[in-house]
């Protein structure tokens, strides 16, 4: 078998821009900024297989047209080979980067799904079989309403995610509207203004809620900082979806920084990698849970193969409260029960896109748009949240807003 071409399916997720403000409900905070990049590598067999690359779709997808010409002719069965001949061949460019991984993730993951479809044989049936059948994931609560929502829908688990100020008071109330036998996460997205000692405080105050895991609490590429929380608040901490492949990840794992490492399927360098990461974090005691927080839904599939076949499986990452057309551009989405997944028993990854569906949502930007602050003050969610020559002070109240 020979591999033919590479297409690829960029698609705006959701409303674009100017549409953005008449979206209601529970979608009232999208603004549209986010890509998804399907790959579809063809073989001169008529099989073909797809994947999903994250890390900067818009980019991504000049990156994979500039990666076929090394692929075209060759054999899709050498995945690993293949994944070396790209990575060398671009690293000139710098490849621990999201968006060059992301490239090769899409890639690889297509590959994994031409060879199951080859030898019919779902993905986890290649990959050493199955651990288990199910996937347990979390959803994402800031109310209790939609944490009512999503315990209604079986999740055991959800995540309550802040992209500025922790809000210890909206944890509190998802707490309290759980109950103390549904396990709640709390991401604080490592702002680069977190000063150690406010992650450390807030990270205390997380305490009480019993979390199953504190993420980000600072940013994750300043290790030395991690580690100054990780030895002063007594809860699991976890990281790692900005990092990429085995040596981007390497870091956290091998100075013990976090108790579950969350590589992103999208962009961690593909379902190899993926697995590598969970043996290198095996031999850590540390558990996996896959970042999807902006992943569409081919990746999910791919997490799910690999979710089945590591033994440190914690629990994958869902959008719940995700793009109302999330299942329209895939054959069919996976099955929910219970507060997990169910593993596709289908040839390949199990799943395919539709392309005149993706067509529907042509790209228009890839970036947030961000509203100019008054070049003193920043306000969460404008172009001076990126600054930090405020005090400590201006720091932890923007830090730990409402609490
Ligand atoms: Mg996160």
């Amino acid at each position: 078998m020979k591999i033919t071409g590479i297409e690829t399916y960029l698609m705006q997720v959701g409303a674009r821009p100017s549409h953005a403000s008449e979206a209601k409900g529970i979608y009232a905070d999208f603004r549209g900024s986010r890509n998804w990049l399907f790959v579809k590598v063809l073989t001169d067999e008529g099989i073909y297989g797809v994947g999903e690359c994250s890390g900067w779709p818009r980019v991504i997808e000049t990156a994979v047209k500039d990666y076929a010409g090394l692929l075209i002719g060759e054999d899709p069965a050498d995945i690993d080979r293949l994944w070396g001949k790209l990575f060398i061949g671009s690293m000139g460019h710098g490849v621990l980067g999201t968006v060059g991984a992301g490239a090769l993730t899409g890639i690889e993951m297509a590959l994994w799904d031409i060879k199951g479809k080859a030898l019919g044989q779902p993905v986890w049936n290649l990959l050493g079989g199955r651990f288990r059948d199910r996937i347990p994931v979390y959803g994402h609560a800031k109310t209790p309403a939609q944490a009512k929502a999503l315990l209604g829908a079986g999740y055991k688990a959800m995540k309550v995610s802040f992209t500025g100020a922790v809000e210890l008071s909206k944890v509190a109330a998802v707490r309290e509207t759980v109950g103390p036998d549904i396990d709640i996460m709390v991401d604080a997205h490592g702002p680069s203004w977190a000063t150690p000692q406010d992650a450390i405080q807030i990270g205390r105050e997380l305490e009480a809620f019993d979390p199953l895991f504190y993420e980000d609490p600072i940013a994750p590429e300043n290790l030395d900082a991690f580690q100054r929380v990780r030895d002063n608040v007594g809860v699991p901490l976890a990281a790692g979806e900005r990092l990429s492949t085995i040596w981007g990840l390497r870091p956290l794992i091998e100075r013990d920084l976090v108790d579950v490492v969350q590589p992103d399927t999208g962009r961690a360098g593909g379902i190899t990698q993926m697995r590598k990461i969970a043996a290198m974090a095996e031999a850590h005691y540390i558990t996996m849970a896959p970042h999807s927080g902006s992943l569409g839904p081919v990746a999910e599939f791919a997490a799910l193969h690999v979710m089945a076949t590591i033994p440190n499986a914690l629990m994958l990452e869902r959008m719940e409260f995700d793009w109302p057309g999330r299942n329209t551009v895939i054959s069919a989405p996976p099955v929910l029960e219970g507060g997990a997944l169910v593993l596709p028993t289908t040839p390949g990854l199990g799943v395919d896109i539709v392309p005149d569906e993706i067509a529907k949502h042509p790209s228009v930007r890839n970036v947030s748009i961000l509203p100019d602050d008054d070049g003193w003050a920043y306000e969460s969610g404008t172009t001076g949240e990126a600054v930090y020559f405020q005090t400590r002070l201006q720091r932890r109240l923007k830090l730990r807003r409402g609490s």
